[in-house]
């Protein structure tokens, strides 16, 4: 599928961030060449391969009502033939755009769970599964974001490919959310060399990063209050940009969207790569990404759900009614 990712210069989004212009690369997992693209899907061809080739019928998986990778999982399905089940926080409502249009779009089934924590989507998940199995369908549950240790093999195979793009790489800088995409790249590059930014996901980013570094280093889990990439070195991690919560839209992310957009033609989204750039900022403000190195913006995908985010549209849409004037002019 589309291997390698391409990776392309920023010169002007590398001025824009306070680097120099031939500092920042931006590697395009969101043109990964399935569903509307972006990072679930190298996971995905983990943990759903596996489950076709144990001849499972149907995947199920849960997340967010906006799930980018519940949207990849039904586009999965697609691809490999298989039916899907995915079971979303909250409620059906008038405005379901973005990612929830595209379920649909794909053939998937939605279960909406209401308004649960993740404890109770889990539970839910399982009764699904359970009903699916009582009418002879064979379920497989795909864990929420992909992120077990199978599917972080995706971005174990993803830190290679990206090595042997750029050799000399520095850091490179990934949102941070089930944890799975952070940690693949850790056992691949060190965790010296990765930079995850928090986005409110998880209730705890390091631990959850470090269970799955540890399950890849070979069923061992690495924790403690240090946490701890492949050589014990401790993760580098931004917790600064959550804001008031994993689906607000906050000041710097708006600002880190519209500067991407702008100087580079590049679509983030409000909930990951807009919270990572802007955690890259924040990094280069106050010394913990340096000019003069090679520093790598991992493009995760997210564009549909940047659709199904209403404050976020409602921004860009006022710029446009800024600057609008009719023609003719009177
Ligand atoms: C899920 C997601 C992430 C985070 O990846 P994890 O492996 O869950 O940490 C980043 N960006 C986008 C667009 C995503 O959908």
């Amino acid at each position: 599928m589309s291997r390698p990712t391409p990776l392309e210069p920023a010169p002007r989004l590398a001025r824009a961030v306070g680097l120099e212009p031939g500092d920042l690369w931006v590697k395009r997992d969101d043109l990964i060449g399935l569903g509307g693209g972006g990072n679930k899907v190298r996971k995905l061809e983990w943990t759903a391969g596996a489950a076709r080739a144990e001849g499972a019928t149907t995947l199920v998986t849960s997340g967010a009502a906006q799930s980018n990778h519940a949207r990849l999982t039904a586009a999965a399905g697609a691809r490999l033939g298989m039916d899907v089940v995915l079971v979303l926080a909250g409620a059906p409502s008038e405005g379901m755009t973005g990612n929830i249009a595209l379920d649909g779009l794909f053939g998937a089934r939605v279960v909406w769970a209401g308004e649960v924590g993740e404890a109770e989507l889990e539970a839910v998940v399982a009764a699904v599964a359970e009903e699916l199995r009582g009418r002879g369908a064979r379920p497989v549950v795909i864990p929420f974001g992909g992120s077990s240790v199978l599917g972080a093999q995706g971005y174990v195979e993803a830190g290679r490919e990206l090595l042997e793009q750029a050799p000399d790489l520095s850091t490179v800088v990934v949102a941070l959310g089930s944890g799975g995409t952070m940690a693949g790249l850790v056992h691949s590059l060190g965790a010296e060399r990765v930079l995850g930014v928090h986005c409110g996901a998880v209730a705890d980013p390091e631990q959850t990063v470090s269970h799955l570094v540890g399950g890849l280093i070979g069923g061992l889990v690495v924790g403690g209050p240090a946490g701890g990439g492949p050589a014990g070195a401790p993760l580098r991690l931004r917790l600064d940009q959550v804001g008031p919560g994993y689906s607000a839209l906050t000041e710097p992310v708006m600002d880190a969207l519209t500067t991407a957009a702008r100087t580079e033609g590049v679509v983030l989204d409000p909930i990951y790569t807009g919270r990572a750039l802007a955690g890259l900022i924040a990094a280069v403000r106050d010394g913990q990404v340096r000019p003069g190195r090679r520093t790598v913006f991992l493009h995760t995908g997210g564009l549909p759900g940047l659709f199904g985010h209403a404050e976020t549209l409602a921004r860009a849409r006022s710029a446009v009614a800024d600057t609008a004037v009719r023609w003719p002019r009177i």
